[in-house]
């Protein structure tokens, strides 16, 4: 869809590189679920992608000394010493992998950094492969960028994992960068190393290929999941992967914008350049909160991750027990993207027909006022998304609601 479309002012032409990019359908949605709440309507949002939790004490208590201190300049143009330091510290703790300062970089968010290794490797044409459901920002910031997203659908009979088969099968010359996501959103679905090894396998056999991997959910997995990330796997492909990762979901901290990487030092230093151009470098403030972040205690994490299991398993059971929807249950991040193949084709009691997961999640959203994204959004249908970081009392409230509008259906 080209949202643009729907707001372009007579006059106004925006260029070609952002004819196809909308404004996200999750935001859209959110929009709209936010306008009905404005008019007394008791919705229920369960699409937002951030943590309901709040950025830890220690982590505030840095920034406000931060600012006392007059940290409040531009910083080095991709990240401060003492957060490049911290980054460096983090990769080897926590993934085993050896990244030299020069070879990490920091950006306003992870979107940012996406944003900085697209803007810096892509020449038009260059195809990035993207398996299905997806981050629906990839592709738009792909398309930005002048590239060519390859969607590859996994469904969930493949775990939501991109299969070594499918993985070799989409490569062709033109081929930049695969994009993996694990812990995925939307899927919630996560690579083990057992997962991760034939596609390795593939990408040892194509060295034109680049890896890009988005760890952004790492710590949140469920059920003794081991996180593992490609290069601890295959230091062989250390020297053409970026590995991705922020702050924001870990720590509750999607509002100060910080990302950052790993990844050779040619590419880092070309993400720089791009930098330098948008942004001069990310918020100093937000920097030394970070620094506090990846260094300060982590035993929260543990508590947090007790807590969304919680949530999962009931929005796992819940849903399944609905006719119609089959739910996979996610080994981590904060979202189930269940199916809904089942309910396709049935009628509502307005004699509206499911033709589609976005009929029926307007449907949700119109007669029982629960807001959640269609899988279309993310590339991959029939499913719909749901965000479970809320309160338990509003997520088994919503379910309710869910649970009788499809026994609505007939
Ligand atoms: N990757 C994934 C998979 C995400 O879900 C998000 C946020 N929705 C991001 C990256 C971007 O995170 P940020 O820009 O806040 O660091």
């Amino acid at each position: 869809m080209n949202a643009l479309s729907q707001t372009t002012e007579a006059g106004f032409e925006p260029a070609s590189r952002i004819a196809t990019v909308g404004v996200s359908k999750i935001l859209q949605i959110g929009a709209r679920a936010a306008a009905m709440k404005r008019d007394g309507l008791p919705v229920i949002i369960l699409g937002a992608g951030e943590p309901d939790f709040d950025t830890p004490d220690n982590v505030k208590a840095a920034a406000k000394a931060a600012i006392d201190r007059g940290d409040t300049k531009y910083t080095a143009l991709d990240g401060t010493p003492d957060l490049k330091a911290a980054v460096v510290a983090k990769f080897r703790r926590e993934n085993n992998v050896d990244y030299a300062t020069d070879e990490v970089t920091v950006a306003t968010g992870a979107k940012q950094i996406l944003f900085n290794a697209f803007m810096a490797t892509l020449n038009a044409g260059d195809e990035v492969i993207i398996p299905t459901p997806y981050w629906t920002s990839y592709s738009d910031i792909v398309e930005i960028c002048g590239g060519v997203s390859k969607l590859i659908a996994c469904p969930a009979e493949s775990g939501f994992r991109l299969q070594a088969e499918q993985l070799e099968a989409a490569i062709t010359p033109k081929t930049r960068w695969v994009l993996l996501n694990s812990p995925s959103n939307p899927s919630g679905a996560a690579y083990s190393a057992a997962d991760y090894q034939p596609l390795i396998d593939v990408l040892l056999r194509h060295p034109h290929v680049w890896l890009m991997v988005d760890d952004m959910y790492e710590h949140i997995v469920y059920d003794g999941f081991e996180f593992v990330t490609p290069v601890a796997i295959e230091p062989r492909l250390k020297s053409r992967t970026l590995t991705v990762n922020g702050v924001s979901k870990a720590y509750a901290m999607t509002g100060w914008r910080i990302g950052y990487a790993g990844g050779p030092k040619a590419l880092i230093k070309a993400m720089a350049v791009i930098q330098s151009q948008a942004t001069s470098c990310p918020s100093s403030i937000s920097q030394a909160a970070a620094v506090e972040a990846l260094n300060g205690p982590q035993d929260f994490l543990k508590e947090r991750q007790q807590s969304f299991k919680a949530r999962r398993d009931l929005v796992v059971a819940r849903l399944n027990a609905i006719s119609g929807i089959d739910c996979r249950t996610p080994e981590g991040a904060f979202y189930t993207f269940a199916g809904c193949e089942g309910l396709i084709g049935k009628t509502t009691p307005a004699g509206k027909t499911i033709a589609t997961d976005a009929d029926f999640t307007d449907y949700l959203l119109e007669t029982v006022h629960v807001a959640v994204v269609p899988g279309s959004a993310f590339g991959l249908s029939p499913y719909f998304r749901i965000s479970y970081a809320t309160s338990e009392a509003e997520l088994k409230e919503a379910l309710d609601r869910i649970a009788a509008a499809c026994e609505k259906l007939s």
